[in-house]
């Protein structure tokens, strides 16, 4: 059996990306469990970037993500990884302080600009008058093709030489003294560093490995397509997020995405829509926008995996040799996956950093494991 440098365990946006970025330094195989990479979280995402969404971690690894996204290299895809999608911030009355107090954030303010309900309805007519009080817009926010992202990265790891190994669940981890021995279907692999990438999952593969878990807890998040009103034009409209993210609409192809934005806790599993979460998403939209939903198209729902702090977990667990983290997306994956799986594979190399990445606002502290582990006894 080869030994290989680096074993990466899941193969969505996260483990698809790392493991790209490493294989052009070193022999790295990817395992995923089902036969598509991409089923669970990452082929289920609203498929948003925005610079300004989620905690200060986040932000910054957003924006250190975008040259990637919106200028990649020319090896990696011909297609546009973007396209232009505003994102609107909508407040009802009681909403406007909260409003105002993520507006006036320094790396929110410079992006956004405070709009009336006059101006908010200009952008989006079915606005409903007794509802929206004030809304803030990030023009230069995106869609973004998720597929292609992720495709592009396994192409990537292919063209890199690295091995990509399906329908290849990872069942068993034991410590051997030179390294980790794992067995994925049928199939053992010998491997030096063992590259947590498994999404909802990651604490099973931590436990496995004899290693404690993070404390990540996966959260269902619901989707619902439905029909534009009748002689309304939704294609240019930007995604609408309730400023307490209550809930939010989009337009896809065609359609409108709602989301009531929920976050049940749930066991990792191949999550399933609710039909009250779609209830409460029609409903939440239809009382700030003249939507009148008469059926539902399709629906989905795909799992939002956290850890307390909300931040991502990227690198070596303390005191265990060779056992790194990157875990703890929650519904950034997608849009911090260029920064990610950088500073990922920089961390996973024995490397800092890299200086244009901190020069974003990422720092090593903000999403260590360390930071989750009791502190030392002091004697
Ligand atoms: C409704 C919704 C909307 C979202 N919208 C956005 C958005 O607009 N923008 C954004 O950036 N992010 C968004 N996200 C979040 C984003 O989808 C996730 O953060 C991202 O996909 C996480 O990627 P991942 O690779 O960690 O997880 P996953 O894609 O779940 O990949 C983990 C993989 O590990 C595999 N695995 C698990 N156990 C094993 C095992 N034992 N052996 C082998 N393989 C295993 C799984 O099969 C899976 O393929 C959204 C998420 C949801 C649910």
């Amino acid at each position: 059996m080869a030994k290989i440098d680096f074993l990466v365990v899941g193969g969505g946006i996260a483990g698809a990306s790392v493991a790209a970025t490493l294989a052009d330094e070193a022999s790295v195989t990817l395992l995923e469990a089902e036969e598509q990479p991409g089923y669970h979280s990452t082929g289920r995402s609203a498929a948003q970037f925005s610079e300004i969404y989620g905690n200060a971690a986040i932000r910054a690894l957003s924006r250190a993500s975008r040259s990637f996204l919106f200028d990649p290299p020319k090896a990696f895809t011909d297609q546009p990884l973007v396209r232009p999608r505003g994102t609107l911030f909508l407040a009802s009355e009681a909403q406007l302080d909260t409003l105002a107090a993520f507006a006036a954030l320094p790396d929110v303010a410079p992006a956004t600009q405070m709009l009336t309900p006059g101006e908010m309805k200009l952008i989006c007519p079915v606005l409903r008058d007794d509802y929206i009080a004030g809304g803030l817009h990030e023009p230069l926010s995106t869609d973004l093709e998720v597929h292609e992202l992720h495709h592009g990265y396994l192409r990537q790891f292919r063209q890199r030489g690295g091995i990509l190994r399906t329908d290849a669940r990872v069942s068993a981890i034991a410590r051997r003294a030179e390294g980790w021995r794992v067995t994925a279907g049928a199939e053992e692999y010998e491997a030096a560093t063992l590259i947590n990438a498994a999404g909802a999952w990651a604490d099973e593969i931590a436990i496995m490995a004899g290693v404690p878990p993070i404390g990540l807890q996966a959260h269902r998040r619901t989707a619902a397509l439905v029909a534009v009103p009748a002689g309304v034009v939704a294609d240019d409209w930007p995604l609408l997020i309730d400023i307490d993210e209550n809930f939010y609409v989009k337009p896809d192809a065609g359609l409108l995405l709602l989301s009531p934005a929920d976050e049940t806790p749930t066991e990792p599993c191949d999550v399933q829509p609710d039909d009250l979460d779609i209830a409460i998403a029609v409903h939440r939209a239809e009382e700030a926008m003249a939507l009148d939903v008469r059926s539902i198209k399709h629906s989905w729902a795909g799992l939002r995996n956290f850890v307390p702090d909300r931040t991502p977990v990227v690198g070596y667990e303390p005191g265990v040799e060779g056992f790194f983290w990157l875990a703890g997306q929650g519904g950034y994956g997608i849009q911090t996956a260029p920064a990610l799986a950088r500073t990922a594979a920089a961390l996973a190399l024995g490397r800092d950093l890299p200086d244009d990445l901190a020069a974003f606002g990422v720092t090593t502290a903000a999403i260590a494991p360390s930071r989750l582990r009791p502190p030392a006894s002091a004697h």
